[in-house]
């Protein structure tokens, strides 16, 4: 059997992170090497490779709901933030756990590189 995947292994509490939020279906940590102020991932519990593979739109909603509560709990709800879900190669996706990156804190750029 494979070892499972880094952000499973961070759910389960194997490995530590600097959680800022719990929901039942999904969990929210800080990011190891932020590119804002407030840079926070954003997991479902069970594994899914990347966004292609989460087949629960509840799932989905919690994620999002939960980004959105991080943004608000951070303090960056009304000066603004963005939510990103970098997906497989051209996405830029290195940790095949599907994740979204809430950041803020910044004015951040547009079109992204
Ligand atoms: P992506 O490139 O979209 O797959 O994003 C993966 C993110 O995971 C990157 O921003 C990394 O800095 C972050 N990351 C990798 N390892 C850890 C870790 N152990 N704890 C927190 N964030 C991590």
């Amino acid at each position: 059997m494979s070892a499972p995947c880094l952000f499973c292994r961070i759910a389960s509490g194997e490995i530590p992170a600097a959680i800022v939020a719990e929901r039942e279906s999904c969990l929210a940590f800080r990011d190891i090497a932020p590119q804002a102020p407030v840079h926070v991932l954003v997991i479902p519990r069970v594994h899914a490779s990347s966004l292609n593979d989460v087949s629960s739109p509840s799932v989905l909603a919690d994620l999002l709901a939960l980004a959105r509560d991080v943004a608000q709990q951070e303090g960056v709800a009304e000066s603004g933030y963005r939510v990103v879900v970098n997906t497989n190669d051209d996405g830029g996706q290195s940790v095949a756990h599907v994740h979204l990156h809430v950041l803020g804190g910044r004015a951040l750029r547009w079109p992204p590189g």
